[in-house]
């Protein structure tokens, strides 16, 4: 009876397990000059230790938005984050964010070795074990032959590497990615598509990676969590059950990896049109976001 209770009193987002919970979650840009803008109307999801899921949506729909209240960089208007069941109310200490400028977020005037090493540095992390994890982290990356050069003399591919070596030398619980490959090759992005499933199995971290790429979230996702356009719920929260070794040429080419592919793409023309409706959405802008 008084376990009953309890589960009746407790928050969501409490004592579930998640190690992420996001639990009402609105965020409107207040602005003296314009209109309000309503980003994030009302998201609910949670993410269970260890798991990688992807999260679409239309350019617009809130996604760096949500990602910023996450990573404690924004204050919600309503609803909360809870990271290990913990209020997030400023950038939490075991978490880790991997923006799409990575250009703006590496330190030109810094080594790629010190650019890793930085966070670690700020954490008080004795040399050795320091240097230890910068040398695990780019070897990871395929970029344990250039500790010594800077940012500007690498490749934007290899730039985003280093950023992502950084966040996986920092060794975080959950790792927060914004769309990270946008501004890579083809083929840099499937190397990296790999690299971050790898990275994942073997650190056992939580992500939650954020992109507008369909085949992208089905590809590197255990489940996928579909946005609508603006105003932004969840449309849809799909779970990929294609075999966990995945491969770019495999994996792709499996005949249910083109129905989950299917049921995404049908879930995000629904989420269109519904806000077509609601004539919010700036009509023709969505047909350049979506094939
Ligand atoms: P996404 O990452 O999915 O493209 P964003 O979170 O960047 O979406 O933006 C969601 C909505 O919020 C858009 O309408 C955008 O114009 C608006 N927005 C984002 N940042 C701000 C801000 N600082 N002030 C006002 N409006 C903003
Ligand atoms: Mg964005």
């Amino acid at each position: 009876m008084r376990a009953e209770n309890e589960q009746i009193l407790a928050k969501p987002g409490h004592d579930t397990g998640a190690m992420l919970s996001v639990h009402g979650l609105k965020k409107v840009y207040r602005s003296k000059k314009d209109a309000d803008v309503e980003a994030v109307r009302n998201l609910t999801f949670d993410l269970r230790p260890g798991e990688l899921a992807c999260l679409v949506g239309p350019s617009g729909s809130g996604k760096t938005t949500l990602l910023r209240c996450i990573s404690g960089l924004l204050e919600p208007t309503a609803g909360e984050v809870r990271l290990g069941g913990k209020l997030v109310t400023g950038p939490p200490k075991g978490m880790a964010v991997v923006f799409q400028e990575y250009g703006r977020s590496l330190y030109p005037w810094m080594t790629v070795k010190a650019n890793v090493e930085l966070p670690l540095k700020n954490a008080r992390m004795p040399k050795d074990q320091r240097n230890e994890l910068v040398e695990t982290a780019l070897q990871s990356v395929g970029l344990a032959h250039v500790p010594r050069s800077y940012p500007w003399q690498l490749s934007g591919g290899m730039q985003q590497r280093v950023a992502i070596a950084r966040a996986v030398a920092f060794q975080p619980e959950v790792l927060l990615m914004d769309e990270p490959f946008a501004a890579v090759d083809a083929q840099t992005r499937a190397d990296l598509e790999d690299l971050i499933r790898s990275v994942w199995a073997s650190l056992g971290v939580t992500i939650l990676f954020v992109t507008h790429d369909i085949d992208e979230s089905v590809y590197l996702g255990e489940r996928v969590i579909m946005l609508s356009s603006s105003p932004t719920v969840i449309q849809d929260d799909l779970v990929i059950d294609l075999p966990a070794d995945r491969d770019q040429l495999t994996t792709r080419s499996l005949p249910r990896f083109a129905e989950l592919r299917a049921h995404v793409y049908e879930q995000i023309q629904i989420a269109k049109h519904a806000a077509q409706g609601n004539s919010i959405e700036t009509p023709g802008e969505s047909e350049q976001q979506w094939p």
